[in-house]
């Protein structure tokens, strides 16, 4: 079984000064909380901040997006080397990135690639829309994204995936814990037929959309689901600390 992750995606969320007040209320918060990996996301301009604020915490530092080059003319981009000196991970694919930015798998997939050879854990997002749920192609949509994003990705090592189905994120209508175990259970077995059984077995899995501290042991009880992707409950310490809480119960 993996360590399980609960991550926060504070979005474009918070200043600079809001960021520092979050992150000093998310360390008392956090840091006690043990058998779970607790990842904060800030935006790209407060890493540095949150970043020191965690010194000498097990609290971890992620960011939300990079490009896949090292360096060169990409006005406004930013690169895994400069996020490597600041982070352990960093959130690629994620639906946001894929609506509003046109991400496409390639696109992501080239991120995917770039992070882990810069040292840093992707949690890759993956998930379907409404219409694709309805049409049943939630699950074809979903091994597609994945198999698109894995690309040439030779080991899982290093690996977390997240299933945030769309209709799910920021809606306030989470999926059951039923229906996230059974993409889960599909997310598994792509990885089982990529990376071999003893290495997917070891891939944190994710679910994302509307966790809360009241659902989360809806997903924390599912065999195949190893933590939580938070958005709207991650800019809140006390109910990111109750969802860090859920996930490390189990
Ligand atoms: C997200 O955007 O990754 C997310 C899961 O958001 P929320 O928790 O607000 O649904």
């Amino acid at each position: 079984m993996p360590t399980p992750i609960v991550a926060g995606n504070w979005k474009m969320n918070t200043t600079l000064t809001e960021a520092i007040a979050l992150a000093s209320e998310m360390r008392d918060a956090l840091d006690t909380i043990g058998e779970v990996e607790k990842v904060l996301c800030p935006p790209f301009l407060s890493l540095k901040a949150v970043k020191d604020a965690m010194e000498g915490t097990s609290i971890r530092i992620g960011a939300q997006n990079m490009h896949h080059e090292e360096k060169g003319a990409y006005t406004g981009e930013v690169s895994p080397g400069m996020l490597a000196e600041l982070c352990q991970y960093v959130i690629l694919g994620h639906s946001e990135r894929r609506q509003y930015f046109w991400e496409t798998d390639e696109a992501i997939n080239r991120k995917v690639r770039a992070a882990l050879a810069a040292g840093l854990k992707p949690i890759l997002c993956v998930g379907e829309g409404l219409e694709e749920r309805e049409e049943g192609l939630a699950k074809s949509v979903v091994t597609a994204q994945l198999r698109g994003a894995l690309n040439r990705v030779s080991s899982s090592y290093a690996l977390a995936v997240a299933y945030e189905p769309i209709w799910a994120i920021g809606t306030g209508k989470a999926a059951t814990g039923e229906a996230a175990e059974e993409m889960m259970s599909t997310i598994r077995d792509t990885l089982i037929e990529l990376y071999g059984d003893a290495s997917a077995m070891e891939v944190p899995l994710l679910y994302g959309g509307s966790v809360t501290p009241d659902n989360v042991a809806e997903y924390a009880s599912q065999p195949n689901v190893n933590g939580a992707l938070v958005g709207g409950a991650s800019l809140d310490a006390v109910r990111f600390a109750g969802i860090a809480r859920g996930i490390a119960a189990g």
